[in-house]
């Protein structure tokens, strides 16, 4: 049985539960479904989610189906979940050059990916992906301080994902890295804060995008949190942290919060604005001791699910 105009199947289109929010009008396609590694403990999107690839009749069938739709007006589309390069790059490639068939338009190609995969993929495979048309990773550093990393699971070293980095922008792709304020505690700021800029330093990627830690149940650091072996860094700290790792940053990258999770929006190009974004930490940080109001909504924040 068929349903409404699209003539879907019973299973109707699928596509990926969690986007980045500057995807937010991209296409979005299903590759694979959840996390092949699924152990970070700050991290539950995909606790429930067993993880799959998904048979490629199925995505050519999603790709018409949205073909019907939005053929001339996709621009850009997103890949998911969480890690989809992951599947053979020929299989990738397929998928890649059925997009380009299907929506004539199409100027970017996106997807979230793990630098460990990037590190185990030969370059070639790397290259005819960005040839294919694959434009731009997503990907997770959190942070770059070695021990920071191995404590939440990440699963890649600082110098996986220097060499991941330097791969891929070798390749030809944009490289968007997303970092997690806070996610040292309340203890371990400062070397967050400075191994992540490191990392940052040597990689000179395309877009920083922060996000800010705030503990999901479901994940290991929640449950830290209520046994008392984590202690959450406070708003302040997670300011004076961002302000650390913006001093400390050598690189032409352009740096976004663009995420519901930040406390204060900070934004610019690097390293032109740096000192504008000083100054907005600086007054952020002045008037979180005066401003009650503030202060409650930095607090509003802290109860955020499904990030
Ligand atoms: S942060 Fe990314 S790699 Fe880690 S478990 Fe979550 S989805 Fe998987």
């Amino acid at each position: 049985m068929a349903i409404g105009r699209l003539r879907l199947k019973p299973r109707g289109y699928d596509f990926p539960p969690y986007r980045p929010p500057s995807e937010s009008s991209s296409l979005l396609l299903r590759v694979t479904r959840g996390c092949p590694w699924n152990r970070c403990t700050f991290c539950s999107l995909y606790k429930s989610i067993p993880f799959e690839r998904r048979p490629l009749e199925e995505i050519f069938e999603d790709i018409e189906a949205a073909r019907a739709l939005y053929r001339d007006e996709t621009r850009s589309v997103f890949i998911g979940d969480s890690n989809s390069i992951l599947i053979k790059t020929e299989d990738l490639v397929r998928i890649l050059t059925v997009l380009h068939q299907a929506f004539p338009n199409i100027e970017r190609i996106t997807s979230y990916a793990r630098a460990k995969t990037i590190c185990k993929k030969p370059p070639e495979d790397l290259r005819r992906l960005r040839e294919a048309g694959l434009t731009r990773l997503h990907v997770g550093l959190e942070t770059g301080d070695a021990e920071l990393l191995g404590s939440i699971h990440k699963g890649s070293t600082p110098e996986e994902m220097v060499t991941a980095g330097r791969k891929a922008k070798e390749a030809g792709f944009e490289y968007s890295l997303y970092v997690l304020l806070g996610i040292g505690g309340e203890e371990r700021w400062e070397q967050h804060a400075r191994g992540t800029a490191a990392v940052l330093n040597r990689i000179d990627p395309h877009f920083i995008r922060v996000r800010t830690f705030i503990p999901q149940p479901g994940s290991g650091l929640y449950d830290a949190i209520k046994a008392g072996t984590f202690k959450k860094a406070s708003h302040e700290t997670i300011l004076k942290e961002q302000q650390m790792l913006i001093e400390n940053l050598d690189v032409t990258s352009t740096y976004l919060s663009d995420h519901l999770s930040n406390y204060i929006p900070v934004n610019g190009k690097l390293p032109e604005d740096k000192h504008c974004m000083l100054d907005v930490l600086d007054e952020a940080l002045t008037a979180l001791h005066d401003d009650e109001t503030l202060r409650e909504r930095f607090s509003r924040k802290d109860s955020l699910r499904n990030l």
